[in-house]
């Protein structure tokens, strides 16, 4: 079957046709020394006709393995597709980014603050930015994150339970697990949801880091998701899943009972049993011990690599059940 030449894309008041490769400027505001930002805009479209697929990261600032993973996308030239378009944004929020922060200059945090407001606070006016100009033209989204402070996520992706589009996504895209949870209320997920763009937030690795295996997975499932529309050019080869994704439909956190200098005793993604130790925490002088045992046969799909804790931090986040 003959292939359809695609429409013109409109994007900022410009014109990009079929086949161009094109990099647009997203900032509308500058530093607060009257210094211009680029925040570019990448995008790519194949002379035939196809999906949009739309690739974020940097919503939080020092999210920088999110960074890294549409970063390669771009580098490697996957986001050239065979047909339709991709719009890569590696860094949206680039003022965290400069200052290694997650949030905005006003300590707002961007993947609170959507579907935002024309007017607003500045990452109000971005989230509105992002929803009104740039999420219309996506049939697709990936949004990639990674743990906050020193917490080390597994690589998964998070859907809401029951969404049968997104589950089959997701399980193409095939991390190593997929975590069921609520979209949060004022999230870029929850805004996708309400508009209709199926999304996968993809979440690898901690903040301010970079993992080679959290930006393998991630640049491996984009692949994965744009073979599965068709985009994927031939000279990329896609890995067969060695396994499914593991669904965690539940889980919780394991806190610390005391502070104290902590070390965990497992890797990320282990499968534990009940009663297994997990980790320990410490005295700076040696008198103290407490273990930290797993209450429940699962996996650990999250640990905090922080030295040193309070009593009530957040140490290992565990599926409650398996399978
Ligand atoms: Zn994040």
């Amino acid at each position: 079957m003959a292939k359809k030449k695609g429409k013109p894309l409109l994007l900022f008041k410009e014109e990009i046709l079929p086949g161009e490769s094109r990099e647009l400027n997203f900032s509308f505001v500058k530093l607060h020394t009257n210094t211009p930002i680029d925040v570019p805009i990448i995008i790519e479209r194949s002379l035939h006709e196809g999906p949009t697929v739309l690739f974020t990261a940097g919503i939080h600032g020092d999210e920088v393995n999110g960074v890294e993973i549409v970063r390669q996308l771009v580098s490697k030239g996957i986001n050239k597709p065979k047909i339709g378009t991709t719009i890569c944004i590696p860094i949206i929020n680039i003022f965290g980014f400069l200052q290694k922060l997650r949030d905005f200059p006003d300590g707002r945090d961007l993947n609170r603050s959507f579907p935002g407001s024309k007017k607003g606070a500045l990452a109000a006016q971005v989230a509105y930015k992002l929803m009104n100009e740039i999420v219309p033209l996506a049939d697709y989204c990936l949004d990639f994150h990674t743990g906050g402070s020193s917490r080390f996520n597994a690589p998964h992706i998070r859907i809401e339970k029951g969404d049968d589009a997104l589950t089959e996504l997701a399980t193409i895209f095939n991390a190593p697990f997929i975590l069921h949870s609520k979209n949060l209320k004022k999230s870029f997920r929850n805004a996708c949801r309400k508009r209709g763009t199926p999304m996968l937030l993809f979440e690898g690795g901690k903040s301010n880091s970079i993992d080679s295996v959290v930006s393998n997975t991630g640049v491996n499932g984009s692949k994965r998701i744009l073979n599965h529309l068709g985009m994927l050019q031939s000279k990329f080869k896609v890995s067969v899943p060695s396994k499914p994704s593991v669904i965690i439909a539940n889980s919780k956190w394991i806190r610390a009972h005391a502070s104290g200098m902590f070390k965990a005793n497992v890797k990320v993604g282990a499968l534990v049993n009940r009663g297994e130790i997990l980790g320990h925490i410490t005295d700076p002088y040696g008198k103290v011990h407490y273990w930290i045992k797993a209450n429940n046969k699962g996996y650990v799909f999250n640990v905090n690599e922080a030295p040193i804790v309070y009593q009530g931090d957040a140490l290992f986040h565990m599926s409650t059940q398996v399978g």
